[in-house]
């Protein structure tokens, strides 16, 4: 697959203390793969992240 620039890994600490690697533009609501509950929206344009960014790949 081909990366594209314009779309970046990000690695998002959940409330729960998880970290995973998210999209910055999600088209459905991603959940956590540990606690089940949503870590980023999509809003049409970057997604909306729910938690803490401490990473940009
Ligand atoms: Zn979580």
């Amino acid at each position: 697959m081909d990366k594209k620039s314009e779309t970046k890994f990000l690695v998002v600490k959940h409330e729960c203390g998880n970290e995973q690697h998210v999209y910055d533009s999600v088209k459905t609501v991603v959940k956590c793969t540990m606690c089940g509950k949503p870590i980023a929206k999509p809003t049409g344009g970057l997604a909306e992240i729910i938690g803490k960014v401490v990473k940009t790949e």
